[in-house]
């Protein structure tokens, strides 16, 4: 994915592959390694949707990053981190301002408006699926009543 761009490593963190670990490591078997890499995949999906939302807040930089999203449980380095900044920037939904600081240049980033209206599609889907994945534990039944109705009227079809 986004690992040929990588930043030099900020604050002595090593870089490396594993820059994003689930919390608990699977026995290294085939079915493992291929369940870690999907999870990995979708959270760093998770990543980037607490990157917009937290840069349509305000200004971020990637320590503070870093440092929020170890707070939610995920672990990752700057050479994981950075890469992201970096895509999100050069697709126009983040713009980087870099302020010198203590001798030093931090890169600071803020969403843009596409970046706002990426947020905003995001926050839909998001809800709706939250409705089903989480809210199905709760309410087996209607779901499966639902997804019947839909399945007869022609399917589901999400456009990206
Ligand atoms: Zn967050």
């Amino acid at each position: 994915m986004a690992s040929s761009r990588r930043a030099p490593a900020a604050g002595g963190r090593p870089s490396g592959e594993a820059g994003l670990q689930t919390p608990r490591r699977e026995a290294r078997s085939q079915a493992g390694a291929a369940l870690e890499a999907t999870t990995r995949e979708v959270l760093l999906g998770f990543v980037r949707v607490h990157i917009l939302y937290h840069a349509a807040r305000g200004s971020v930089y990637g320590l503070w990053l870093m440092e929020e999203l170890a707070e939610h449980g995920y672990k990752l380095s700057a050479g994981t981190l950075y890469p992201i900044l970096h895509s999100l920037e050069s697709r126009g939904l983040l713009r980087r301002s870099d302020v010198l600081q203590d001798g030093k240049i931090r890169k600071y980033y803020a969403i843009t408006g596409a970046g706002r209206r990426a947020l905003v599609r995001i926050e839909q889907r998001l809800g709706e699926l939250v409705g089903e994945v989480i809210g199905r534990r709760h309410d087996e039944t209607a779901n499966a009543r639902s997804h019947a109705g839909r399945r007869s009227a022609g399917g589901r079809n999400h456009s990206f």
